[in-house]
């Protein structure tokens, strides 16, 4: 399937130094410098861009004049280097940026769940609500009415390992770090994720059947 382009486009748009997309694999930042993203709307090149000390947005914020003319940086003076070099050391780390290959992408669009862990949510819900769900009748979230799903939400949340990320299309564990040191922006909590085998059962079902709501 493939994704609407607003939800691709939001993951670039939330950046404040976003200009415009050249095209499905180049992005240009409004430093004026374009930055190629190695697959079509992935966000990482372009996170990372925005972090490191390249961008001149980041540390002047405002558009370079250079985004209208030409995709070279522009020159700088002592002051804006010193600049530079205090807060590269400050922002040395990257920002965590989950796990949003295609395949988890995939998981968050069709999955209606906020969180997931080893425990399936016809269980949790069985066990919130027994006089509901007894063993004849099927789990459907339907069923549940407005504090009941709000009671639910809280369960699942209160057993997750994993986070799904709606807006950005991300998974990340529930205790994921904001920063990292790690060069793929990921950091070792969501790192760890990519082994959790919970995980990469469902992936596997929704990738192998896209229909298949979980
Ligand atoms: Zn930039
Ligand atoms: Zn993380």
């Amino acid at each position: 399937m493939s994704l609407p382009y607003d939800s691709w486009q939001s993951r670039f748009t939330s950046f404040s130094n976003f200009q415009k997309f050249i095209d499905n694999k180049k992005v240009l930042c409004k430093c004026g410098i374009i930055i190629s993203l190695g697959n079509p709307y992935q966000v990482s090149n372009f996170q990372r861009h925005s972090q490191s000390n390249n961008c001149n947005y980041r540390t002047n914020n405002q558009p370079s004049i250079n985004v209208f003319f030409s995709k070279t940086k522009p020159e700088r003076n002592d002051n804006d280097e010193n600049k530079d070099n205090e807060e590269n050391r400050k922002q040395s780390a990257f920002i965590c940026q989950g796990l949003c290959d295609l395949e988890y992408i995939n998981y968050v669009i069709n999955s209606p769940a906020s969180f997931g862990s080893g425990k399936k949510p016809e269980i949790v819900a069985k066990q919130l609500f027994p006089g509901k769900f007894s063993e004849s009748t099927p789990f459907t979230r339907k069923k549940l009415g407005k504090e009941e799903q709000k009671e639910f939400e809280r369960a699942l949340e209160s057993e997750a390992t994993w986070r799904l990320d709606k807006e950005f299309l991300v998974v990340y564990h529930m205790q994921y770090k904001k920063k990292t040191d790690n060069k793929n922006a990921i950091c070792n909590k969501c790192e760890e994720l990519k082994c959790n085998k919970c995980l990469n059962k469902v992936l596997k079902v929704v990738n192998f059947n896209i229909n298949i709501i979980y």
